[in-house]
């Protein structure tokens, strides 16, 4: 996902209450440097992102994007993101992204070592194209994140939960899912509890119930599943967050990792054991996951 387009931000304090934030953002040439060399988030990967999809020129869940950004930056001991200034930046952003598919990310660092203030910048890029994963689905591998599920609340310095630029480990995963053959991977604790994909959240179905990993175990609250929950309450089924065992994955009779790009992509195979797919169930939940959604 080459970005295609660039614009620098000045951040704002959360109080600048000022109407239009424009003077505040500056388009660069998205292929040139643009970032000095003593930057903690090249140096340190110390900063924290957010990866909006466009359809259509609409940002998808601009809202739950912004609010863990700036969850994010709590968790990270960041200047608190102005959201004003970040929703028109995205606004801007997404009319880069053409009439199909793109995606925003946003970007929020410490700044230069020993500089005044946090960098930040949105940039806009055309997503490459999903469909064999939506429709074709993802064979995964489990993999152990070395972390059992009390580390979140014992180890809050491990910023489990919050997005933030350090995704070393995350790409390290998805190279070990594909050596072992698979596309995907999914992390699970140390004591056997599924936790998410490197850059997706997981969603099984058992039955007419559906089931998301609880998040107080130190995953990223994804924004796809969130609003994928929303619309399955409103469709009338239950839909809940639990504790789910790893031997959990190869029962159930449909499994989801779902994210804000690839969208819901259906599960076929568990560390090598076949699981069903449901085409029907993945192309309507991929038709409103590709609505417009706020
Ligand atoms: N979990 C992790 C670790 C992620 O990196 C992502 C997205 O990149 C998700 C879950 C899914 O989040 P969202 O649905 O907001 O894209």
């Amino acid at each position: 996902m080459a970005a295609h387009f660039a614009l620098l931000i000045d951040p704002a304090p959360v109080q600048d209450d000022r109407e239009d934030f424009a003077a505040t953002f500056q388009a660069v040439d998205s292929s040139a440097p643009a970032l000095s060399v003593g930057e903690l988030s090249t140096q340190r990967g110390d900063g924290i992102f957010e990866t909006i999809g466009v359809v259509g020129g609409h940002p998808q869940e601009a809202t739950a994007h912004l609010e863990r950004l700036a969850h994010s930056a709590r968790l990270c001991d960041l200047p608190a993101p102005n959201l004003r200034q970040w929703r028109q930046a995205v606004t801007r952003a997404a009319a880069e992204c053409g009439p199909g598919e793109g995606a925003i990310k946003l970007i929020l660092s410490r700044g230069v070592e020993q500089g005044p203030a946090p960098t930040a910048w949105v940039t806009a890029s055309l997503s490459p194209d999903h469909a064999a994963a939506r429709t074709r689905g993802i064979r995964v591998v489990t993999l152990d994140r070395g972390i059992d599920a009390g580390a979140a609340e014992r180890a809050p310095w491990l910023l489990l939960g919050a997005k933030t630029l350090s995704y070393a480990m995350n790409m390290a995963a998805l190279r070990e899912a594909h050596r072992r053959g698979a596309d995907d991977a999914i992390f699970v604790t140390s004591d056997g509890l599924v936790l998410e994909g490197p850059t997706s959240s997981v969603v099984l179905r058992f039955g007419d119930r559906y089931v998301t990993p609880a998040t107080g175990t130190g995953i990223l609250h994804g924004t796809t599943q969130m609003s994928l929950f929303d619309h399955l309450h409103a469709t009338g089924r239950a839909a809940a967050y639990e504790s789910v065992p790893v031997a959990a994955l190869t029962e159930a009779d449909a499994a989801w990792l779902v994210s804000s790009v690839r969208l819901a992509a259906p599960v076929t195979a568990v560390d090598g054991v076949e699981i069903p797919a449901d085409a029907d169930e993945t192309a309507s939940f991929n038709r409103y996951l590709l609505s417009p959604r706020d």
